[in-house]
């Protein structure tokens, strides 16, 4: 792990992974329009692929022959790159297809990566096409380094690679109710945050987690062999029927407004969530309200996210802890649970970090 960074060649070819229906409908004419030029200019090669249905990426990035390929884009929303790196992870060689950077361009509504690489960047806040240009240009320049994912495990036996957040209640149902007004971009979420006020309610369920500590850094490796690799093994957790390992926490609230954990510093391209959080900080940055929060209170919450600012609040109600491991047992399988902004059937649910799995254009 000590070499970090690296840089793409030149001349560099690149698979763009383009989502048309993501956002307002406009990543294609985006691309066409502002991307494609300034990879022209950069001696990155270009070749598109067009989804034509959700899982469609899924499979194109499980399938490919990526020695054709120095870097794989999404230009689309965190969704599609959520499909690229399970994708990748259901190869027998994904641990070598892991080591190919991965680009995301903001052509979605939810752009949460694409605005914390550009934060992380130290680029002035942007948003739409100015926010593209940035990220088109870490893609021109060419530095990647390595990023955290979190494996989840669900109760009925799932397990899922996420990159920017693992979400209940609240968060997740705002999410997922805007989805109906993606042609608003980014201001979805804005639209969304006032509906999911207005009928605000309580889920039950008990949260623990596995505090950041000085021990326990990073996952053991196994020994390396040519043989397809079992996936990486999920040391911090124990199976999902058994009690958490006594030194994890167990918060004796079990009402909640939300849960979220993310692992990267932006929700969406108005929301720095976690202003601390770095590509690979090891770190799992989670977040719960507690319920008994005013509606007003929540509302100011949201207002200080646009700067970051929403722990400033003292709110009695909000709880940080950075962690390393977590586990969410929803007490009804009423709700909604989201991962990097796609929707999931709440159940029971843990993760824990896996510190430098894959790679990523940065700034
Ligand atoms: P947005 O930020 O606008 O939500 P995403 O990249 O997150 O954009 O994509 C949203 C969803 O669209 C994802 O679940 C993805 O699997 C799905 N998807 C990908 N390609 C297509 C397509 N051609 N038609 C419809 N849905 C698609
Ligand atoms: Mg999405």
């Amino acid at each position: 792990a000590g070499d970090s960074y690296g840089v793409l060649p030149r001349p560099c070819r690149a698979l763009v992974l383009l989502n048309p229906h993501s956002g307002a409908g406009r990543a294609l004419e985006d691309f066409q329009a502002v991307v494609q030029p300034m990879l022209a200019e950069a001696e990155v090669t270009a070749s598109v692929f067009v989804t034509e249905r959700p899982h469609h990426a899924h499979e194109k990035v499980r399938d490919e022959d990526l020695s054709q390929w120095d870097t794989l884009v999404v230009m689309s929303g965190d969704g599609l790159l959520y499909e690229v790196v399970n994708g990748l992870m259901e190869r027998p060689d994904w641990d070598e297809a892991m080591k190919k950077p991965l680009c995301i361009l903001p052509g979605g509504s939810g752009n949460a990566l694409a605005a914390s690489i550009n934060y992380y960047a130290g680029n002035d806040h942007v948003a739409k096409k100015k926010l593209l240009m940035n990220c088109t240009f870490l893609l021109c320049k060419g530095l990647h380094t390595q990023m955290d994912l979190v494996s989840l495990s669900t109760a009925s036996g799932k397990r899922l690679f996420s990159f920017l957040g693992f979400g209940w209640g609240f968060i997740s149902d705002v999410d997922i109710d805007s989805e109906k007004y993606r042609w608003l971009g980014n201001a979805r979420f804005t639209l969304g945050t006032l509906q999911c006020l207005a009928k605000l309610r309580v889920y039950h369920g008990r949260l623990s987690y596995l505090p950041l500590g000085p021990t326990a850094q990073g996952t053991p490796r196994d020994p390396v062999t040519n043989a397809p690799r079992a996936l990486p093994p999920d040391s911090l957790l124990v199976p999902l029927g058994q009690p958490v390992p006594a030194h994890w926490t167990v918060v004796p609230e079990e009402e909640f407004v939300t849960v979220y954990a993310i692992y990267q510093s932006h929700l969406g391209t108005n929301l720095l969530m976690a202003p601390a959080a770095r590509l690979h900080d090891g770190c799992i940055h989670l977040f719960y309200l507690k319920a008994g929060i005013s509606r007003a209170a929540l509302l100011r919450i949201f207002l200080a996210m646009a700067r970051g600012t929403h722990l400033d609040l003292n709110c009695p109600h909000l709880c940080y802890v950075p962690v390393r491991a977590f586990r969410l047992e929803p007490r009804t399988s009423a709700g909604i649970m989201t991962v990097d902004g796609e929707a999931l059937a709440s159940e029971p649910v843990q993760g824990q970090v896996h510190g430098r799995l894959c790679r990523v254009v940065c700034g």
